[in-house]
């Protein structure tokens, strides 16, 4: 299994004992190695980390990819999310709902389970 170090920037300066590496007189902060991490897409060891990153590159990272300068809207047309609720027999039902018209569309429960049927415009 190979070991992938935290992305944080500063993840190797927070004092704590999993972190500290080595014997007198060679101790050293380290960077975390694991072979997962919970945070930003499996990057980061912590929020902590994950805000450091983000507050180091996030400007660059932003410009890079392209910032938003305009508004952006979600039309009639693709404002269909699926959803589920209980009718009064306590049995669960699946449903296209439009957030914009509230219009609601029955759902097989195979069609909500698959993440390539829309009832939004492409
Ligand atoms: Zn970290």
């Amino acid at each position: 299994m190979t070991l992938k170090y935290c992305q944080g920037p500063k993840c190797h300066t927070y004092h704590t004992q999993d972190r500290l590496k080595g014997t007198k007189p060679n101790k050293t902060y380290q960077t975390r190695r694991r072979s997962s991490f919970y945070y930003g897409n499996d990057n980061f060891c912590s929020m902590n980390c994950y805000n450091d990153w983000f507050n180091k590159y996030g400007d660059q990272a932003i410009n890079h990819f392209g910032r938003v300068k305009e508004v952006k809207k979600l039309t009639e047309e693709n404002a269909w999310q699926k959803t589920y609720d209980w009718n009064s027999n306590h049995d669960m039902f699946y449903v296209y709902r439009n957030g914009i018209t509230k219009e609601q569309r029955p759902l097989t429960k195979a069609q909500y389970d698959d993440t390539n049927y829309t009832l939004n415009e492409r």
